[in-house]
């Protein structure tokens, strides 16, 4: 697999396609960002062709798009991926997006000789930028067998979750109710903790080497609370993406989460507010100015 296709170069998208030019490939990007075209241009990144084009001359396209129905636009759509590709393309999808979506772009492959594997990252955009992502696939093993050498350039921890399409995309999920309890609750401690008057530098130092110890707390610490910056990152309103596709999930299968509800709840009321721009790790900076004025 030498001409190899990247969809996206935002925040995660950027980092792999840069990545994947170092290691040798020959890479076409394509944003509606045409900065973010030019940035890879700059690097040696082919750019300007339709995403019919590219679906033409490569044979592995990945995407990293911020949304469900961008991932269905770019796959579905007229003149969209899965119409254009050439025999043998394999489509791989990195966004988070809801598992029906996953499920909706493999049956569309069925009857062309088009392999999709639906594969969620997490790590992080250090994790895109330092090559150490985890991948949680989702499809036919020896689709994944086939992108293995590639992924490989791009991440540390590469899973095969299982062959249904969707089981990568449920995987991480679950992995990002995890992160907003953290993020919630690493907040919520903090803003405590400062009130208290204890220095929060001393606290990390202290708390990463008890109990309390994630990798939440480093990250949405030491990269962004600490210095009062909150640049994406992982934004508030990709957060509230993801949460969203997990109770929809947990209604399907009749289960209620109240703790996440809540989190929703107030991660919806940050992003009125005008926070969903910014990190996740931003709800710290909510809750204190909450604190303040009451
Ligand atoms: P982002 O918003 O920074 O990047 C998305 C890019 O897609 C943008 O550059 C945008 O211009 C481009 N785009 C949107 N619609 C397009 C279209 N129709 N055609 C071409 N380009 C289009 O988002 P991100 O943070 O890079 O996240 C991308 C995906 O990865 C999301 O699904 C997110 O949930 C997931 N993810 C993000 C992180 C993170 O830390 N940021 C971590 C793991 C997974």
């Amino acid at each position: 697999m030498k001409k190899i296709g990247f969809i996206g170069l935002g925040n995660m998208g950027f980092p792999m396609a840069k990545n994947l030019l170092e290691a040798g490939f020959t890479v076409y990007g394509v944003d509606l960002n045409k900065q973010a075209e030019q940035r890879l241009a700059g690097l040696g990144g082919k750019t300007g062709a339709s995403i019919s084009e590219v679906a033409r001359i490569c044979d592995l396209i990945f995407t990293s798009l911020p949304s469900s129905e961008a991932v269905e636009e770019i796959y579905l759509g007229d003149e969209g991926l899965i119409e254009e590709s050439a025999p043998g393309m394999l489509l791989v999808d990195t966004s988070t997006v809801a598992p029906e979506v996953n499920v909706k772009i493999e049956e569309a492959c069925r009857g062309k000789a088009v392999s999709f594997l639906a594969s969620p990252v997490s790590g992080g955009v250090i994790g895109a930028v330092n090559k150490t992502l985890t991948f949680m696939i989702g499809g036919q093993k020896d689709d994944y067998e086939r992108v293995l050498p590639v992924v490989e350039r791009l991440g540390e921890n590469i899973f095969h979750v299982n062959e249904d399409i969707d089981s990568g995309t449920k995987a991480k999920l679950i992995n990002n109710l995890f992160i907003g309890f953290y993020t919630a609750g690493v907040a919520e401690a903090l803003n405590l903790a400062k009130d208290s008057g204890i220095d929060l530098a001393n606290l990390y130092d202290i708390l990463h080497v008890s109990y309390a110890s994630s990798r939440i707390y480093d990250r949405n610490y030491k990269g962004f609370i600490q210095d009062n910056n909150y640049e994406p990152g992982f934004t508030l309103k990709l957060l509230r993406k993801d949460l969203g596709f997990a109770m929809d999930l947990a209604d399907k299968h009749h289960l209620d989460l109240p703790i996440s509800k809540h989190l929703l709840s107030m991660y919806e009321e940050a992003i009125k507010d005008g926070y969903g721009d910014k990190d996740m790790s931003v709800i710290y900076q909510k809750i204190r100015e909450q604190t303040k004025s009451t």
